[in-house]
């Protein structure tokens, strides 16, 4: 079965001031598109043909795993917002943060600064180990945290592409305007 790119539950246009519609039409429409149409074809006649997505980030290497792990960091980095998300972490997630990081603005600033300090391009993650316990994890390109038995619960792409046409270069800006359209409902529920 050919991989798809996911529908959007909001409009293009629905994160602005924050990320404008422009950035989504390239950042989803061009650059997520172009990840899902290179899976597709760089898995015929491979082992992964008829795999899942997750098996596909776990698994694979090279080429397959780089649009295939784009393709499922993208898709969890689009579904965590909304035009009109609720803004703070709420019930087991907001405890877990406020004891793990003293308090969700504390947390923003420990994220934020991951997200910052990324050298080139990649992912910050908000992500649990077996345990429960919280952690703030870098990854390079195209990395997950699936890999190292994680469970992401929340992610920011640092990539250029992700902000270049709202911020040019100043990734800090990108790295605000993030918390103002993510959706806690939505995070917490893959807590
Ligand atoms: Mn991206």
């Amino acid at each position: 079965m050919a991989f798809e790119l996911p529908k959007l539950p909001y409009e293009l246009d629905a994160l602005e001031p924050h990320i404008s519609k422009r950035t989504l039409e390239y950042h989803y429409g061009k650059h997520h598109q172009a990840y899902v149409t290179n899976l597709n074809s760089l898995v015929q006649g491979t082992e992964f043909e008829n795999a899942d997505l997750d098996t596909i980030v776990k698994k694979s290497e090279g080429g397959i795993f780089n649009n295939g792990a784009q393709i499922w960091n993208h898709t969890f980095y689009f579904l965590q917002f909304s035009r009109n998300g609720v803004k703070t972490p709420q019930g087991a997630l907001a405890e877990a943060i406020n004891s793990t990081y003293g308090s969700f603005d504390k947390f923003k600033e420990e994220f934020t600064a991951a997200g910052a300090t990324l050298f080139g391009a990649g992912w910050a993650w908000l992500a649990k180990d077996a345990s429960g316990k919280l952690v703030i994890v870098k990854e390079s390109n195209a990395g997950n945290p699936l890999r190292d038995g994680l469970t992401p619960i929340l992610t920011v792409d640092v990539w250029e592409h992700a902000y270049y046409l709202d911020t040019q270069n100043a990734r800090p800006q990108y790295l605000k305007n993030f918390w103002e359209v993510l959706d806690w409902n939505a995070i917490g529920a893959r807590f």
